[in-house]
């Protein structure tokens, strides 16, 4: 187990050089906004993209010429409806707050498309109060034409390079197995924001949280991470 110091700023005026989170980075649906569950799975449907497939996968793998193209159009127009009922995950506003004032740096990796990622930070945030508006200071903001995307860590090696922070002081937080395998793959520790229907992704999450804000509490506590678990892909899609 490795021990991670709390991520608060007396602690860190007390013992700079102690292991603890400096960034945290975020996917974006189901993880800051609430889950988009059922266009998902409208997507496989209607795609007929078999169980343990990636969705973007089989595209891209699968389907050729008219169908591959009508494929992508779909995925957009359905992600185009999903984000239309886009909401903040309850407890996100707490959880920034503390972070924006222990100088805690947060970005956003998402296998979404661009539109929907401004879509949330020009549309979503501006609806919050604008005493609200400072702590949503996510940079950068990656979408999946960053390549490779999730469960590659590639994404997060690059927000780690940009900060100057290490891999291993660095936190990534979803609600699935690629975001689980993106922060262990990149050396980070790697968060679960629980729902009923993803509890299979446990086993490759170093903490696991049914809110978002409960990290609140844990990373002003410190916590411990078993370091040790494997990033292999044995938790399914
Ligand atoms: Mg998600």
């Amino acid at each position: 187990m490795v021990y991670y110091a709390p991520s608060t700023r007396e602690a860190a005026a007390a013992d700079p050089a102690a292991r603890r989170i400096r960034g945290v980075v975020f996917d974006m649906d189901g993880t800051l906004t609430v889950p988009i569950t059922e266009y998902l799975r409208q997507m496989r449907r209607e795609l007929q993209v078999p169980d343990g497939v990636r969705i973007l996968d089989y595209i891209d793998m699968r389907l050729e010429g008219e169908r591959r193209a009508w494929a992508h159009r779909r995925v957009l127009e359905i992600e185009a409806e999903a984000m239309q009922g886009m909401e903040l995950s309850p407890g996100l506003v707490a959880l920034l707050q503390f972070l924006h004032a222990n100088d805690v740096r947060t970005a956003i990796i998402t296998r979404n498309n661009r539109a929907a990622l401004d879509h949330f930070v020009n549309n979503v945030v501006a609806r919050q109060p604008p005493e609200h508006r400072p702590f949503f200071s996510f940079d950068p903001l990656l979408d999946r034409s960053f390549a490779p995307t999730k469960p590659a860590p590639d994404g997060l090696l690059h927000i780690s390079r940009q900060w100057g922070i290490a891999p291993e002081h660095l936190m990534m937080v979803g609600d699935h197995g690629d975001d689980l395998l993106c922060g262990i793959r990149a050396g980070s520790v790697a968060a679960l924001l629980r729902y009923s229907d993803n509890r299979a992704f446990e086993p490759k999450a170093h903490v696991v949280v049914d809110r978002i804000d409960g990290l609140v509490a844990v990373l002003a506590a410190g916590f411990e991470a078993d370091m040790a678990i494997d990033g292999d892909d044995t938790v399914g899609v």
